[in-house]
């Protein structure tokens, strides 16, 4: 018989960065962990929710800086859980987008550690809803495509294929391609006047954000100093922007 308390991992999505966001079910693997792997982008305030003295190791993961190689991380989760410990993963938005959540969850499967994902509010969804962009509103797009403008080997997306979706397009890490990405999609047909929000820090007290129209987007994203973290959101439900108040919560934190 096996006495050794076995170790678990939870993989679990912080969401954009508004504590308020976070699950009750992330909220309750915090507190059954006794250490935390932190990512960069996810905001300290979710520290709270950890029991007193589980140990904090931050993970940085941010393209072009200086990073945590991804098997370090890999390697320390199995680790603490083969010491018996409860770790808890935690990442940006959710696990699973664009988060490298499916490698780890391999990882931690090969390495016969129990694992377990715990949804968060993708910073794309979240994004839009902070600017009051209802993303599927129905008079105007047919879904919603979530893309990354940043793809590990350097191939790009079927520009000419999303232009045609009829869906809105939410790119994450597309910054810095951003001139690019808009060129791609009206050299494939899309009108130069479909509008775009910028969102950077969306959710954050430093949330800022610009709209903007395909064709000037490039330009207003460095009048207005939007940089990374930020979400593009391309359609015409972008007109709905600042029309349906997402902010709630914010005016009855204000009030409390
Ligand atoms: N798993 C995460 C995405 C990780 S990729 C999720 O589901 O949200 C990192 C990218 O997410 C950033 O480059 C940026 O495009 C986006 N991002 C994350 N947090 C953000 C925020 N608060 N505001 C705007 N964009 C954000």
């Amino acid at each position: 018989m096996n006495l050794v308390k076995k170790g678990k991992v939870y993989l679990i999505g912080a969401g954009p960065g508004d504590v308020e966001l976070l699950t009750l079910k992330a909220v309750r693997a915090l507190g059954e962990a006794n250490v935390a792997l932190i990512d960069d982008l996810v905001h300290r305030e979710v520290l709270q929710f950890l029991r007193p003295g589980a140990r904090v190791i931050e993970v940085g993961k941010r393209g072009g800086c200086k990073s945590t190689p991804q098997d370090f991380i890999e390697r320390q989760m199995i680790c603490y859980a083969r010491l018996g410990y409860t770790v808890a993963r935690v990442k940006g938005g959710d696990p699973y987008v664009f988060g490298r959540g499916g490698e780890e969850i391999e990882a931690l499967r090969a390495a016969g550690i129990a694992a377990e994902v715990v949804n968060g509010i993708t910073a794309g969804l979240g994004a839009a809803t902070a600017l009051g962009i209802p993303v599927t509103h129905r008079d105007c797009a047919r879904g919603v495509t979530l893309i990354t403008g940043h793809t590990k080997n350097g191939t790009q997306p079927n520009w000419a294929a999303l232009a045609h979706s009829g869906t809105t397009l939410v790119i994450y890490m597309g910054m810095s391609h951003l001139a690019d990405i808009a060129d791609a999609l009206r050299n494939a047909g899309m009108n130069g006047a479909t509008p775009v929000a910028l969102i950077q820090n969306a959710t954050l007290a430093t949330q800022h954000s610009v709209i903007t129209s395909l064709s000037g987007a490039a330009e207003a994203a460095r009048e207005k100093g939007i940089r990374s973290p930020a979400i593009i959101v391309i359609g015409d439900v972008v007109r709905f922007a600042g029309k349906t108040s997402a902010p709630a919560l914010q005016s009855l934190r204000q009030v409390a």
